[in-house]
């Protein structure tokens, strides 16, 4: 019976690895630089380089280990292929066969933003659950929806791109994704210094936010932890459209937890408090007490998740 398995987040300028013991105890970690030269060829072979290092220096064979669990920022669809991945300069890919053959051991990959709500149901602000809804909300909007224990993949890999449901049907600016009034344009990290930039401009209220260069969601947040009026109008607008998405995704999917987690989450309980009214207030009645919680691995989601999808794969 195998002991062990890897689990690697690949992002644009780093690749987060760690061995793990299958029951989710990390025992190392490591971090190798993301080299995207010549249509980023050495991505896999340079993952495939460290785990073969690794299992020597630990002494482990690989009929111990389960297998690699690889988290890839791009849609992945069911049979292993990434279809593009930007940020690494790939084109159509087959991550599983590829990576498989590099180390010999089985290989199962995931979208990031989806694995890193696999692994905050494992061993995060939604352990325990079988059911999650996770929003990360960092420069943009991602997310991860998990029904029985299974990642939402879809048809195309866009399972759980929850920052591109509308939320405002009069929104003349575009989103990057082409369409107007994505929920990303409100409640991600930019969305919400945007949200303050209008505030700012349409009212003369006093506020702690006035005579900036520049007003980040961070700004918006400490003011509003200093009971800052507009501030508060600010937060209000962001929590009505995050409380009001949330609650469309719990009516197709009822989740037991909806975990926030991205750098926006820094605010901390004050940003949970004023989604979950709003979330009540729109939520079908027996999903109105489903819990609304941080997400509490920070970076390390995405190689508990991904550890996470090859135990279970
Ligand atoms: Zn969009």
């Amino acid at each position: 019976m195998s002991k062990y398995c890897f689990g690697i987040d690949v992002g644009g300028t780093t690749i987060k690895c760690a061995l793990f013991l299958n029951d989710g105890t990390i025992l190392d970690k490591w971090e190798v630089k993301t080299n995207t030269e010549n249509g980023g060829e050495r991505i896999l072979p340079d993952i495939a380089d460290g785990i073969d290092a690794k299992l020597k220096e630990k002494q482990i064979n690989k009929a111990e280990v389960e297998g690699i669990g690889i988290g890839l920022p791009g849609p992945i669809e069911e049979n292993g292929e990434i279809a593009c991945a930007v940020n690494l300069h790939w084109g159509r890919k087959n991550i599983e066969k590829e990576l498989g053959e590099l180390t010999g051991m089985p290989v199962k990959a995931g979208n990031d933003a989806n694995v890193a709500a696999l692994g905050e149901m494992w061993k995060g602000g939604g352990k325990g659950a079988r059911n999650l809804i996770l929003a990360t909300l960092g420069t943009g909007v991602g997310g991860g929806i998990i029904v029985n224990e299974k990642i939402v993949t879809g048809a195309h890999g866009a399972g759980g791109e929850i920052g591109h449901a509308l939320v405002n049907p009069e929104e003349t600016v575009a989103c990057n994704c082409g369409n107007k009034g994505c929920l990303e344009q409100y409640a991600s990290a930019t969305g919400i210094a945007k949200l303050a930039r209008e505030a700012l401009e349409k009212s003369d209220k006093e506020s702690l936010l006035r005579n900036r260069e520049k007003v980040t969601a961070k700004d918006v947040f400490d003011a509003y932890k200093e009971k800052d009026e507009l501030a508060g109008e600010i937060v209000e607008k962001f929590s009505t459209y995050l409380g009001h998405a949330l609650a469309i995704f719990a009516c197709v999917t009822d989740p037991d937890v909806i975990v926030i987690g991205g750098g926006v989450s820094k605010a901390g309980d004050v940003l949970v408090e004023c989604v979950q009214r709003h979330y009540e207030r729109h939520a079908f009645p027996v999903c109105k007490k489903t819990p609304i919680k941080l997400a509490t691995l920070g970076n390390d989601a995405g190689i508990y998740g991904a550890a996470k999808l090859i135990l279970s794969r």
